[in-house]
């Protein structure tokens, strides 16, 4: 039988673009499934993405695609890395800016105009190539299963992929111009939402299946709590919504190999020496006192509310806490301060992929007090970076955490800490709870030390994607 051919979309792959977990997970879910499935990814061609570095060639197909009355040129660049093939879509709009979707604090004005040029674009793929699966991901590519409702000839099946129910690409009206889609798709069945135009509702109404990245995430986002104005909506379609949780890269991130650190390590005591390391480049004083580390955006999906309060209430105690991230300038303006004020405290206001592995390498627990996590990968690196996380008990943190009371050596799950209630009392009674577990020596090292052995990778999920899209084609491919 021959092998599925896959189309893989998504507005951010890691090491191209990336702005969250949807770069890491379209950059080593493909790569999982490489070997089963005939698969590209396609993504669009930013400008700052280094097209020599990366041999980014350009193919000699081309086309246009007409909105709003204007026409808009699209040309297609190609490049093989770690053995998967990638299509870069390049038009004005789309690839014309210094940032994925705008700045910290603003998207850019013409993000319907730019992302429905990549719907389009992908639709024009499926036009050229015989694809069985088109498997989107998030907001950026939920057109396409409506477009395709306007393309019956094509045969192509659509996954799609919620990574986060809180980004779903809503715009007002007056741009439906931009979306080159007949006007009798603006209604509460599809694309309209209070008004607005929501591209997330349309690839819900009309893809093939659902997931998203935990199976617990499946289940909240039916919520009022968690469903972000939709969970009517999902509830309605939820015969095709399921779960499946995110794995991480294990040769990406990996102690024992991973040459962004200071040293590779497969034992706690070399670990120590990361530590060591890391704590004199910080100016953090201390390798046997816990330490403590945050890395992330700093949104109050994160919660940094909590996170903040936590940082008072440890002020110039006997941890340290180290904290790396960027976003909402308040968090980073409190973090600063208190950074400033109390030695045991550090921030490093920045995006860094090498810094971060650094301080996965060193933290011996990772704090995630996230208000929703639809999967979260931080905490599934610290764990196989011998470090114990402290979570909310919430998404994605609940399927892949457990509750280090309940340590058994020979389970396959990893352990940490974890918290019921999104406040800053739970959270800080949490931390106080790791001091003390990091205090008894043993049981604190054959917990890490277990999660280090832990199996974080694709290989389960992979086969669960692979299993549903021969499930979503049917008998042709069961
Ligand atoms: P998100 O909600 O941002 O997608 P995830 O936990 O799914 O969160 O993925 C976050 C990914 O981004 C992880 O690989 C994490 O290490 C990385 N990351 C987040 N913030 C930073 C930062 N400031 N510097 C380096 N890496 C970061």
């Amino acid at each position: 039988m021959s092998k599925l051919r896959v189309l893989f979309c998504a507005s951010e792959v890691y090491p191209f673009a990336k702005s969250g977990g949807l770069a890491d997970v379209a950059h080593s879910l493909p790569r999982a499934l490489k070997d089963e499935c005939d698969i590209e990814v396609v993504m669009p061609l930013y400008k700052f993405i280094d097209k020599e570095k990366f041999n980014i060639q350009k193919d000699s197909m081309s086309f246009s695609i007409c909105l709003r009355k204007e026409t808009f040129e699209v040309t297609i660049h190609r490049t093989i890395f770690e053995g998967v093939s990638y299509i870069f879509i390049a038009s004005e709009p789309l690839s014309n800016k210094d940032y994925l979707y705008g700045t910290a604090t603003e998207g850019y004005s013409d993000n319907s105009l730019r992302f429905s040029i990549f719907n389009h674009a992908i639709i024009e793929l499926l036009k050229m190539k015989v694809y069985d699966i088109a498997h989107l991901n998030d907001w950026q590519s939920a057109l396409v299963p409506l477009l395709l409702q306007e393309h019956k000839e094509l045969e192509t099946k659509t996954l799609f992929t919620i990574h986060n129910l809180a980004y779903q690409g809503l715009f007002p009206y007056d741009e439906y111009a931009n979306l080159g889609i007949d006007s009798h798709y603006f209604t509460m069945d599809a694309l309209e939402f209070y008004g607005q135009i929501n591209f997330l509702k349309a690839a819900i109404a009309y893809a093939n299946n659902i997931t998203t990245v935990s199976p617990n995430y499946a289940i909240e986002i039916l919520t009022p709590e968690f469903g972000v104005g939709l969970e009517g909506f999902l509830a309605y379609h939820k015969h095709k919504l399921s779960g499946i949780l995110n794995g991480l890269d294990s040769k990406h991130f990996c102690a024992s190999t991973d040459e962004l650190i200071y040293k590779p390590f497969t034992n706690l005591s070399e670990k120590k020496e990361n530590k060591k390391a890391y704590l004199k480049e910080s100016g953090l004083r201390g390798i046997n006192k816990p330490l403590f580390a945050f890395i992330g955006r700093l949104t109050e999906q994160k919660g940094m509310q909590l996170l903040e309060d936590a940082l008072e209430a440890f002020a110039s105690s006997n941890i340290n806490i180290t904290l790396l991230g960027e976003g909402d300038a308040k968090f980073s303006k409190a973090f600063e301060a208190l950074a400033t004020k109390h030695k045991n405290i550090y921030f490093e206001a920045a995006y860094n992929e090498a810094l971060s592995h650094k301080i996965y390498a060193s933290a011996d627990f990772l704090l995630m007090p996230s208000l929703f996590e639809p999967c979260g990968l931080n905490q599934m690196i610290s764990m196989s970076y011998g470090a114990l996380p402290i979570v909310h008990k919430v998404g994605g943190l609940k399927d892949s955490v457990k509750s280090y009371k309940r340590f058994s050596k020979t389970a396959k799950s990893g352990y940490g800490l974890l918290f019921n209630k999104a406040n800053s009392s739970a959270f800080i009674n949490a931390i106080k709870e790791a001091q003390k577990l990091y205090e008894e020596k043993r049981t604190y090292n054959l917990i890490a030390k277990h999660n280090m052995s832990v199996d974080f990778s694709w290989n389960k999920s992979a086969k669960e994607y692979l299993a549903l899209y021969k499930q979503i084609l049917g008998a042709k491919h069961a």
